[in-house]
């Protein structure tokens, strides 16, 4: 850095954009398009902003992609970090253990007593505790570990014909082959269809796009329908059904109705299929719940869980368990009953102090009590925006919102998608000091948790006028 201040900001500018657009291969963009435009070099964050390169402030209204639910550059967050880094960065847990990953598996077993328990009461559930953490680095390797616990777990029970996955239509659970192979979002997943393992789709509770013109409850839920007959034909195949617990959200932000989640659970439970919950994103809060499964009291037999875990500071993920599928994987050594899987950076101590740090704050601060205001305000400003002529569902859960564009109304017809009119709705809001990342057609609101209510009502604000901007009206 010795010839820095020699450089004009200018220059340094041009630089960093020169090595990124020659170097830096970014996810889920089209490079050709990206090497066009100028990227925005975030330099600094604070609170729920962060700061351009040129010393413009954003507004983080996608929670730097739904993994920062405290805000940036949070104190004790930060302290955590320094105070573990003054002991150690990284050991391992093969062969070894660490005080952060201890003392963490401790206190996430706790919580799951506490988020859990009122659900899983009777005495012959007992072993049906969440209790046993696998740990891993994200959320798509926190699904891969769910489906191979749930697959090898039948092997050990000696029902090796339960080899079979069942998972949603617009379902998504990350970017590995396994979690390709459960994801239901065509636009993503269509180009790897050769490379993945068969699995069983059945329909997404999407009301806003149901064939049947019914709003629930009138409905009945037909959309179990599909899955039950699954279950009913081939229940002796199936290993475990995977979803992502009452908003599917790389899929469009798309919330179910009522029942859904507590019906899905029956069912599994009648067919005896485990239950993996992919709470990647509506875990740690995010629909006003500290886990969305609790919405309905459902206990899942496997939970994974990233994003939210640290706060969105260190990479972590955790896949968590209960002792009646741990205890399956008990076994003399000779009888291969170990599960055979894990990763370099399992259990990170860095990672795991910034998750202690994280729990230690929802508890302290109360910070899912402190959400509902923020939760009415934000369902009350998407109920104005839904007025719009071009929008044709405006909702929310907890503070996760979604906004779907579309050409016609009556008619619910949704813009070609080649057409990005997410993204330009997206442009204009960054022209106005918000940074958002629209899925499609749908315009996607994840602030941090701990927005402040001014902040989020110019949030909303900005959301507001970009599309009036966008569209007229
Ligand atoms: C983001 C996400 C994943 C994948 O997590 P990564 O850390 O990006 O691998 C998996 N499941 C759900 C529900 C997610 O939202």
């Amino acid at each position: 850095m010795s010839s820095g201040n020699k450089i004009s900001l200018g220059g340094r500018i041009k630089g960093l954009e020169a090595i990124d657009k020659a170097h830096v291969w970014h996810p889920f963009t089209q490079m050709k398009d990206w090497a066009q435009g100028d990227p925005l070099i975030i330099t600094e964050a604070r609170d729920c902003f962060i700061k351009d390169i040129r010393g413009r402030w954003y507004l983080d209204g996608v929670s730097s992609l739904w993994v920062n639910t405290l805000g940036h550059r949070k104190k004790e967050i930060n302290a955590a970090i320094t105070a573990q880094l003054a002991k150690a960065a990284h050991t391992t847990l093969l062969g070894l253990a660490n005080e952060a990953s201890i003392e963490l598996a401790g206190r996430l077993a706790a919580l799951m007593e506490k988020s859990f328990a009122p659900f899983s009461a009777p005495p012959d559930k007992k072993n049906k505790k969440l209790t046993r953490i696998f740990y891993s680095d994200n959320g798509s390797t926190a699904v891969e570990v769910g489906l191979k616990m749930a697959f090898q777990y039948w092997r050990h029970k000696g029902e090796r014909g339960r080899s079979l996955f069942v998972s949603l239509e617009n379902g998504y659970h990350g970017d590995t082959i396994g979690a390709v192979s459960v994801g239901g979002v065509e636009m993503f997943h269509d180009v790897f269809r050769p490379l993945l393992f068969d699995t069983l789709k059945a329909p997404s509770p999407y009301c806003y796009r149901c064939g049947l013109g019914l709003e629930y409850p009138a409905c009945g839920l037909a959309c179990t329908g599909p899955l039950e007959d699954f279950f009913k034909t081939r229940g002796q195949e199936i290993a475990a059904f995977v979803l992502e617990p009452m908003v599917q959200a790389a899929g469009g932000m798309i919330i179910f109705p009522d029942g859904y989640l507590k019906k899905v659970k029956e069912l599994c439970e009648k067919y005896g299929v485990l239950l993996i919950a992919d709470e990647v994103a509506t875990g740690f809060g995010r629909t006003g719940r500290m886990f969305a499964c609790e919405h309905e009291g459902v206990v899942p037999d496997i939970l994974c869980l990233s994003k939210g875990i640290t706060g969105g500071y260190m990479p972590l993920a955790v896949t968590i368990t209960n002792d009646e599928v741990y205890g399956a994987f008990l076994g003399g050594y000779e009888e291969l009953k170990t599960f055979f899987h894990g990763h370099s950076y399992t259990g990170n101590p860095l990672a795991c102090s910034a998750a202690l740090a994280v729990l230690e704050i929802f508890e302290n601060e109360k910070v899912i009590d402190g959400l509902s205001p923020k939760i009415t305000l934000l369902q009350e400003r998407l109920k104005e925006i839904g007025a719009h002529a071009r929008v044709g569902q405006a909702k929310s859960l907890g503070l996760m919102g979604r906004i779907e564009l579309v050409e016609d109304k009556p008619h619910g017809t949704p813009y070609p998608w080649e057409e990005k009119m997410g993204w330009k709705v997206a442009l204009r809001a960054l022209e106005k000091g918000l940074f958002i990342r629209p899925l499609g057609n749908v315009m996607v609101l994840m602030p941090p948790l701990s927005i402040s209510l001014e902040n989020l009502d110019r949030m909303m604000d900005m959301v507001h006028c970009s599309i009036c901007g966008a569209f007229g009206g």
